[in-house]
């Protein structure tokens, strides 16, 4: 343990946590949240969380909240998704962290003032764009990824200055019980709360007034958020989800292309919001691909994944039904997998060729161990498809051809995308993350996330002197002459 953490066995026992615990009922809960919001926004407008060595020093400690309990993260994690212990580093813990330790690299510069050139019709004069933070902002995250999708815009808005109130979901409860133990044992409980609660506590969070509001979840939710946001005029980023569209192009290296949608789909047992939703596959190449998506599975998981430590459960009972009543009703050919064990949570990795493009499975984002492989005739075809429906949070193009790559970059909209991979373009931290249409609004990553949490205050500062008079009435013909040079 580090020296920024206190004992990790008890909760440390506060004043907020205290009355966190006790609001029971909405009524009592909206009271309570109102009563925290003003406490911070309070702390908030004291400075207590502008100094950068305030904000150093909590972005340390959740490097350290991070560090000193992976195993315990990954345990929870194993208990909510059944998730293997190296995607609960690999996609939730360590990305998290090196994040972290991104902002804690460049957050000093990014929070110093940004010169702007001046044009002549304000000379002589200086401009610039000072970040400063908004607020309390509010954090609310889902349950796929739940430390890293709580604790990255957590780290982000504390970077910018801001106090935080982050709520994780209530359908990752083991993972959402670490959290709420450990970071007020780390972080600063006067300026970062953290609140468990499910629909009933986030409407009530929802009533008060924050400075920004930042959610990841579906995207009806995401409207129900963004209604709550207009009551007070706050502005929001909204991380939503979709059906992200993979195109194989006949001339692909299909067996790394089979391997690579693989990892991407059946990573977190297809829990992912970034996930391949499905395939749209050039015909002569179709068969290859699925016979090299079946061989690739057999590689990862062994023949039955269900005995295989490294493929994770789904996260309840309401979503198995849910996935079982797309596959079932999907009007395609199952090709791979198809089993499913409710007891267990399981769903096997499944690929169901040429689905019903009116069947659920088609109009849904599946959010689960399920891949539509649908043919098309050409890229051409595939690329109309993709504009036909909303657009999506992510596309991924496999081609071993720069034309074709670039031809389908530019001819469609999508909130990012990966050539000749999946999901890896959420990793670098200078690649701005987010959806775009109803797959989301704004973004984070690196310093886009710390400029989401600032407002980006334009500042002109004009000497005393000299105070030219062409600016002022009367307005004389040679002024006229003057501005009409000059503009
Ligand atoms: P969700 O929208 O059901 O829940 C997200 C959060 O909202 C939770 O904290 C939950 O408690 C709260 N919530 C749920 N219903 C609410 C209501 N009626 N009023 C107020 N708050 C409510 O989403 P989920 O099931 O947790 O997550 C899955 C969805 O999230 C998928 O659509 C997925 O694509 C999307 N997602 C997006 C990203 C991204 O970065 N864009 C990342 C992960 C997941």
């Amino acid at each position: 343990m580090t020296d920024t953490a206190q004992s990790d066995s008890q909760p440390k026992e506060t004043a907020k946590t205290q009355l966190m615990r006790d609001s029971g009922g909405s009524a009592a809960a909206s009271e309570s949240y109102a009563e925290l919001v003003a406490d911070l926004r309070d702390t908030f407008r004291k400075g207590h969380t502008r100094p950068l060595s305030w904000r150093r020093t909590q972005l340390e400690a959740l490097v350290a909240m991070l560090s000193d309990n992976e195993r315990e993260f990954a345990e929870a994690m194993r208990e909510d998704l059944g998730r293997p212990p190296m995607e609960a580093f690999g996609a939730d813990i360590g990305t998290t962290r090196t994040e972290i330790k991104h902002m804690l690299k460049h957050f000093e510069s990014w929070a110093k003032p940004r010169k702007a050139s001046m044009p002549i019709t304000v000379q002589p004069a200086r401009g610039r764009v000072i970040p400063e933070p908004l607020g309390v902002a509010l954090v609310i995250s889902p349950w796929n990824y739940p430390v890293q999708l709580l604790v990255h815009p957590m780290a982000a808005a504390i970077a910018a200055g801001n106090a935080v109130v982050a709520k994780p979901s209530e359908l990752s409860p083991a993972t959402s019980a670490v959290l709420a133990r450990l970071v007020p044992n780390y972080v600063d409980d006067q300026a970062v709360v953290l609140v468990e609660g499910a629909v009933q506590e986030t409407t009530a969070l929802l009533e008060q007034e924050f400075d920004y509001i930042f959610f990841t979840g579906s995207t009806n939710v995401g409207r129900i958020v963004m209604q709550a946001a207009a009551k007070h005029l706050t502005p929001v980023t909204l991380e939503l989800g979709g059906k992200s569209p993979t195109l194989v192009a006949s001339d692909a290296d299909i067996e790394v292309a089979a391997r690579r949608i693989m990892w991407g789909k059946f990573l977190n047992a297809g829990q992912t919001c970034i996930a391949p939703d499905y395939v749209l596959v050039e015909a002569p190449v179709r068969d290859r691909l699925v016979g090299k998506m079946a061989d690739t599975l057999r590689e990862f998981y062994g023949d039955d994944p269900r005995l295989c430590d490294d493929y994770g459960r789904i996260v309840n009972g309401r979503h198995l039904d849910r996935l079982q009543n797309l596959l079932r009703s999907s009007g395609g050919t199952v090709a791979i997998g198809g089993q499913i064990d409710a007891t267990d949570r399981y769903i096997a990795p499944t690929v169901v060729v040429d689905p019903d493009l009116s069947a659920p499975i088609m109009q849904e984002e599946i959010f689960g161990p399920l891949l539509p492989v649908l043919t098309v005739e050409s890229i051409d075809e595939a690329v109309a498809f993709v504009n036909d429906r909303p657009k999506p949070l992510a596309l991924y193009v496999f081609s071993g051809s720069s034309a074709i790559i670039e031809e389908v970059i530019e001819r469609t909209s999508s909130g990012g995308a990966c050539v000749n991979h999946c999901v890896m373009h959420i990793l670098p931290s200078d690649l701005p993350f987010g959806g775009v249409g109803p797959s989301g609004m704004g973004a984070y990553g690196g310093r886009a996330g710390f400029d989401t949490f600032s407002h980006l205050k334009s500042v002109l500062y004009k000497p005393q002197k000299p105070d030219p008079r062409l600016l002022y009435p009367p307005y004389t013909a040679m002024k006229s002459k003057i501005a009409h040079k000059a503009m």
